[in-house]
């Protein structure tokens, strides 16, 4: 199998390949052959079509990139595996050659091109693009666009409804800073602020700190940080992502803590695998291998830490959506339900397929809707069931993506970070 020298970065070699036995046992956890029991859009199916295409034997077409853009990466199938198949490595391969080599659209190449080379690496262009879009909402004029059928024409009502409201204030105004530790100090981690979430989940990043710091813990927010580069990397813009990881490593590199914490689940997992995205022979490889070892998601730190901050009884019926990128990308399951059970009052419910994704999946709710809303729909139908008041998670896309379904399912539900909820139940 011939791989392309002009893809930078570790490279799946045939035995990646070659660990899929198609037994199939990944099928029935994998989202896409759920709703639409089709083999091609299997994890089996996808490899298969990979190797195909590797040998020659397909070309590059529409119809391969419609099955591998059409998976969520969000690697239900890898835990499910037990071969030990690396999917998320083969398919995020897959995708940096369709982006190198398949002709998309120019509406997809132009919309791509601007929100991953042009926005996502530039702090200063997502906080004036998020003014922009704080003026479209709070200006009254996101009311008359969707009173005319303008979006509908356009076919961008549904991803409208998606859009995150932006913040007052936003959390870049943070970047620099350093959080003393309430009480004795127990341990100095350094904060991974996001990108997106600078613009709208200021709220939340903000919980992240005072629980930290309630919690005997010194938050230092490195001020040269950048977008982690997830989102680029799970959509085969593998150049624009290394060139964020360099950024980070420099920006996080000097620092003497004992972590690095991140509140979003998908990044955390790009975060871990940074030497996924360097070969060996190259000179950031250590480093990006370094850098991942110190990363952990704030909820398995915090469990294995150990909650020193007084909580006050939080009473309500609480479930739990599992991140992707959480469960199978970082193998995180139990710390977040530990954290919930340790609130005094909680009554926590197990959700019906929490480890199934929401529809989230990065930007796979704006590129694929009408899946991400099908996903979504069941979700809620399972939420409804456990009649909990409160649907938590452990990442910012869940968390947007079931605050739409809580809205446009009407399920009257709250839907909340576990840091959230942590923060709420401080005794201040
Ligand atoms: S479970 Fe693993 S080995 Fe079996 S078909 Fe799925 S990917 Fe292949
Ligand atoms: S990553 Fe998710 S959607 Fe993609 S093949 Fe695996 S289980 Fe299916």
């Amino acid at each position: 199998m011939s791989a392309p020298l002009t893809i930078s970065g570790a490279l799946p070699v045939y035995e990646d390949y070659a660990r899929c036995v198609h037994c199939g046992l990944c099928l029935n956890h994998c989202p896409t052959y759920r709703l639409w029991q089709l083999e091609a859009d299997s994890p089996r199916g996808r490899i298969r079509q990979m190797v195909l295409e590797a040998e020659g034997q397909i070309p590059l077409s529409s119809h391969f990139v419609e099955h591998i853009d059409k998976c969520l990466d969000c690697r239900s199938c890898e835990t499910a595996c037990p071969s030990g198949v690396e999917y998320g490595k083969l398919v995020e391969y897959a995708r940096a050659k369709i982006a190198m080599r398949y002709n998309r659209p120019w509406l997809s190449r132009l919309a791509r091109s601007f929100f991953f080379q042009h926005l996502l690496p530039h702090p200063e262009r997502i906080a004036a693009f998020a003014k922009f879009l704080r003026f479209y909402q709070k200006s009254g004029l996101q009311s008359v666009v969707r009173s005319t059928k303008l979006l509908r024409l356009l076919g961008l009502a549904e991803r409208e409804k998606l859009l995150p409201t932006i913040d007052e204030e936003f959390f870049f105004a943070q970047l620099g800073k350093t959080f003393p530790a309430t009480g004795p100090l127990r341990s100095r981690v350094a904060f991974f602020a996001g990108c997106i979430a600078n613009v709208t989940f200021t709220k939340l990043n903000e919980a992240t700190i005072r629980v930290l710091t309630a919690n005997g813990c010194e938050v230092l927010v490195p001020g040269e940080q950048f977008c982690c580069g997830a989102l680029a990397a799970h959509a085969g813009e593998r150049e624009a992502a290394r060139k964020l990881a360099r950024k980070n490593l420099r920006a996080f590199g000097q620092g003497n803590f004992d972590a690095i914490l991140t509140n979003a689940a998908g990044c955390g997992s790009t975060l871990k695998e940074y030497g996924h995205l360097f070969a060996k022979d190259e000179p950031e490889y250590a480093a990006a291998t370094a850098f991942g070892g110190l990363v952990k998601d704030v909820t398995e730190f915090l469990a294995k830490l150990g909650l020193s901050a007084r909580l006050k009884p939080l009473t309500a019926r609480v479930t739990y959506q599992d991140s992707c990128h959480l469960l199978h990308g970082q193998r995180v399951r139990e710390a977040p339900r530990q954290l919930l059970r340790a609130i005094p009052g909680v009554d926590f419910s197990e959700l019906p397929f929490s480890d199934i994704c929401c529809g989230s999946a990065g930007i796979y709710n704006v590129t694929q809707t009408e899946a991400s809303l099908g996903l979504l729909a069941e979700k809620m139908s399972y939420a409804v069931g456990t009649r909990a008041k409160i649907i938590a998670t452990a990442n910012p896309g869940c968390l947007l993506q079931l605050r739409a379904g809580a809205e446009l399912h009407r399920t009257g539900q709250e839907v909340l970070h576990i840091v959230e909820l942590l923060d709420r139940a401080l005794e201040r």
